[in-house]
C-alpha cells in the first residue's frame, strides 16, 4: 500500500463531500472521496447536446426536485472555485439579480423586486453537482472511488481515534481497509455516526426535530419564455391560512422545474387534472399561470420529507479524534428554505479554517462543531420560526415567539411595496444577515409605521 504523509477520506461524494474535499485538499496531501453512485469527473457543459449533464442519480434522488443555491453559499463557490459564476452562466444556466428576478412570496405577500447586485442562478441540481464535482476532481491529490459502499469506520484499540473507513467496492469481493488522518462522514441524512460513536462506546448526539410530513411534486415543463416576465425563479412559501407553498426555476437546456409543496399529509396529486388543481390552492396564482402557459415534458415525481433533524454534535463532551461530521449528517433543512447546499459550502470553509489554525495533528472535532454553531443556528432558527408559524407544527408558542411572528407578519406586509425592508429580508433568508438585523431600528420604524398607517 502506497503510503501517504496525510490523507484524508470523505464519506459521501455529494454537495458537501464535494465541497470539504475541495478544502481538504490545501492540507493533506491525498484526499479519497468514497461515494456508492458510479460516478465520473467529467463536464462538457453542454446540456441540450447532453442530457446526461443534468440526469438524476440514486444516491441524491432530491436532485430532481428544485435547488437554489443562496447569495451566502454561492459566494463560497466562487471562492473556492473562482470564475464558477460566469462559466455555469456560459453552459447556459439561467441567471438574474437574487432579489430583482427573483420573485418571492411569503405569506400571502409578493416581495417588492429591485435589483441588488447580487447575482442568482437557476440551474438543475444535477448539472450543478456535475460541475462542481468536476472541478474537484481537477485538483491535485483527490480521487474518487466510485461505485464503492461505505460499510464502516475503523478506530484504534482504545477507541480514541477514528484510522480510516472499510469500504466495499460493488465489482470486487470482500471488504478494504482505507486508512486516513481524517474522516469526513458527508454521507447526509442517512449518516451512521450516532452508531458508530455508540459501538465506539460514546455517546449519540442529542437531536432536536421538526415534524413536517412534507412533500415535494415536482415536474419539468418547456415554459414560455414571456411567462416568468423575466424572472428567472418564482417561490411562493406557504401561509398560515394557505400551508402550501410552490416554486418554478428556470433551468439550464431551455426547461423549468416546478414544485408544488404541502406539509402534515397534504400533498400534491400526482395526475396533472389533480396537480393543476392544487396549485391553484397556493396563496398567490403565480404557479399556476406559468403551468397553464407552459408545456409538461414528465410526470410529476414525489419526494417526501418527513422531519428536519439537527444532530448537536456541538453538545457532546467527547468525541473520538480523526473523525468529523458535516452537511445533512450534522442538520437537514426544510428544503423549502434553499439552505442545504449552502450551509455545506460555509462549514467546507469553517473546516479548511480550523485545520488552518490547528493542523492535520491538532485539529478537534468539537472545537469545529461548536464553531460552525452559528452557521447551523441561523438557518435554523429561520426555518424553525417559520415552519412553527403554520397551524399543526409543534413548536414553541410562548409569548415571544408570538410577538416574533405577529412582527414578522407586518414585515412581510410592509416587504410588498418598501423596498428598504425587502432588501433587508432578501439578505437574512440568503444568510447575508442574520435574523436580528430585520428588528433594526431602522427596519423596525419602516415596518411598525405602515402598521400605524394601515390601521388608522
Ligand atoms: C426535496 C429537496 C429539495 C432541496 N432543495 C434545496 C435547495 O433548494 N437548496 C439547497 O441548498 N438545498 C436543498 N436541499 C438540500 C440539499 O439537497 C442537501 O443539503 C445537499 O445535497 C447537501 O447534502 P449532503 O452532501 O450532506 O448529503 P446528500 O446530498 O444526501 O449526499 C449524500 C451522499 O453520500 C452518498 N452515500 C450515502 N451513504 C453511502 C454509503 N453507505 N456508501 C457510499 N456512499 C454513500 C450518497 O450516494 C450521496 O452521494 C433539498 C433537499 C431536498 C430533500
Amino acid at each position: 500500500m502506497e503510503n501517504y504523509q496525510h490523507q484524508a477520506v470523505v464519506l459521501g461524494g455529494s454537495m458537501a463531500g464535494l465541497l470539504a474535499a475541495r478544502v481538504l485538499a490545501e492540507h493533506f496531501e491525498r484526499v479519497i472521496i468514497v461515494e456508492r453512485d458510479e460516478l465520473s469527473g467529467e463536464w462538457a457543459g453542454d446540456p441540450v447536446a447532453d442530457p446526461r449533464e443534468r440526469e438524476v442519480r440514486r444516491g441524491v434522488p432530491q436532485g430532481r426536485h428544485p435547488h437554489g443555491m443562496l447569495t451566502a453559499g454561492l459566494n463560497v463557490v466562487e471562492q473556492l472555485f473562482p470564475g464558477a459564476t460566469d462559466e455555469l452562466i456560459a453552459a447556459g444556466v439561467p441567471s438574474g439579480d437574487v432579489l430583482g428576478n427573483v420573485r418571492f412570496c411569503t405569506n400571502g405577500h409578493r416581495l417588492r423586486q429591485v435589483p441588488i447586485g447580487m447575482t442568482a442562478l437557476s440551474f438543475s441540481r444535477p448539472f450543478f453537482e456535475n460541475y462542481v464535482r468536476a472541478k474537484v476532481l481537477a485538483m491535485p491529490g483527490i480521487e474518487l472511488r466510485a461505485g464503492t459502499d461505505i460499510v464502516g469506520i475503523d478506530a484504534d484499540p482504545e477507541s480514541r481515534r477514528v484510522i480510516g473507513a472499510f469500504v466495499h467496492r460493488r465489482d470486487a469481493a470482500g471488504v478494504e481497509a482505507v486508512p486516513a488522518d481524517l474522516v469526513v462522514d458527508a454521507t447526509g441524512r442517512g449518516s451512521r455516526t450516532p452508531r458508530w460513536l455508540t459501538e465506539l462506546d460514546y455517546v449519540r448526539p442529542p437531536e432536536e426535530k421538526v415534524q413536517l410530513d412534507l412533500a415535494y411534486v415536482s415536474r419539468h415543463y418547456e415554459v414560455d419564455p414571456e411567462a416568468l416576465e423575466g424572472d428567472i425563479a418564482i417561490v411562493i412559501g406557504p401561509s398560515a391560512v394557505a400551508p402550501r407553498g410552490g416554486a418554478v426555476m428556470l433551468q439550464e437546456a431551455g426547461r423549468a422545474v416546478v414544485t408544488l409543496f404541502g406539509i402534515l399529509g397534504d400533498h400534491a396529486p400526482l395526475d396533472d387534472p389533480g396537480y393543476r388543481a392544487y396549485a391553484r390552492g397556493l396563496p398567490l396564482p403565480y404557479v399556476t399561470d406559468v403551468i397553464e402557459r407552459s408545456k409538461p415534458l414528465d410526470d410529476p415525481v414525489k419526494f417526501r420529507y418527513p422531519a428536519s433533524v439537527r444532530h448537536r454534535y456541538d453538545l457532546l463532551q467527547r468525541f473520538p479524534k480523526g473523525l468529523v461530521v458535516v452537511g445533512d449528517a450534522m442538520c437537514s433543512f426544510n428544503p423549502m428554505y434553499g439552505q442545504g447546499m449552502s450551509v455545506a459550502a460555509v462549514q467546507a470553509l469553517r473546516l479548511g479554517d480550523a485545520l488552518q489554525r490547528d493542523g492535520v495533528a491538532g485539529f478537534d472535532a468539537l472545537r469545529f462543531f461548536r464553531a460552525v454553531r452559528p452557521v447551523i443556528d441561523i438557518p435554523w432558527q429561520i426555518a424553525v420560526g417559520g415552519d412553527t408559524a403554520l397551524p399543526g407544527v409543534d413548536g414553541p408558542s410562548d409569548t415571544r415567539t408570538r410577538l416574533v411572528n405577529r412582527y414578522l407578519d407586518r414585515l412581510y406586509a410592509t416587504a410588498a411595496h418598501d423596498e428598504v425592508v425587502s432588501v433587508a429580508f432578501s439578505r437574512v433568508t440568503n444568510l447575508l444577515d442574520p435574523p436580528t438585523a430585520l428588528l433594526r431600528p431602522a427596519i423596525a420604524a419602516r415596518v411598525l409605521t405602515r402598521r400605524r398607517s394601515a390601521a388608522a
